[in-house]
């Protein structure tokens, strides 16, 4: 059973624990520096991109957490943790700063600008939820979404319909990409209890092992 550390300071880390234990992961938290060398792989939470990177910064984790990530450590990051990820990000605060790896471009609150909070079937094949499946049940919450990525970023789930109110702005939108062994949700999928994303994640921990 992979170990894998949920980076615990502040966001939804309990979910996170529950699904990845779910996946068929150990999952531990991770909240100093050392921690880290006890895990195969990190989550990086939902909850508010600039809160966690002040914290990582405060905890002295940026440079470790990044340099792990750097490494070659699978990372699953949702919501604020696929923000942390991205290499570029529009409509960031003044002096934010990511963590970097995943070659994508992301827009903070994207989908909050129009409205906080929906839900939506995905279709993922890649995230099982192909066709024959379940469709992936996803919840964003003042999600961001992915406007650029770069050639080796593979695009694994976009947006369906969108909103009632701005249905087409919200439509098509790239909201769960990989690229080597980071894995990144616009969504939630620590919330609902499906482990299939965790599965997946845990699936890239397994192979990076081997
Ligand atoms: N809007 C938050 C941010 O910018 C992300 C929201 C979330 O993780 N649910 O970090």
């Amino acid at each position: 059973r992979p170990t894998v550390g949920v980076l615990a300071l502040q966001g939804d880390v309990r979910e996170h624990v529950a699904a990845l234990t779910a996946a068929g992961a150990r999952a531990v938290l991770v909240r100093r520096t050392t921690e880290l060398e006890d895990v195969d792989a990190l989550v990086l939470p939902g909850g508010e991109s600039t809160t966690i990177e002040k914290l990582l910064r405060a905890f002295g984790m940026f440079a470790p957490v990044q340099g792990a990530v750097a490494a070659g450590m699978p990372a699953l990051g949702s919501c604020a943790g696929m923000i942390l990820l991205a290499d570029r990000v529009l409509d960031a605060t003044a002096d934010q700063r990511t963590l970097g790896g995943l070659d994508i471009t992301v827009r903070r609150n994207a989908f909050g600008r129009q409205v906080d909070s929906f839900e939506e079937d995905l279709h993922a094949p890649a995230l099982g939820a192909g066709p024959g499946a379940d469709p992936l049940h996803a919840v964003f919450i003042r999600a961001p979404w992915v406007e650029e990525t770069g050639p080796d970023v593979e695009v694994l789930a976009r947006t369906v319909a969108g909103t009632d109110a701005d249905e087409h702005e919200a439509a098509g939108r790239i909201v769960a990409v990989r690229q080597g062994r980071l894995l990144a949700t616009a969504f939630h999928p620590e919330i609902g209890h499906d482990p299939r994303v965790h599965a997946v994640f845990v699936d890239m921990v397994r192979d990076a092992q081997a």
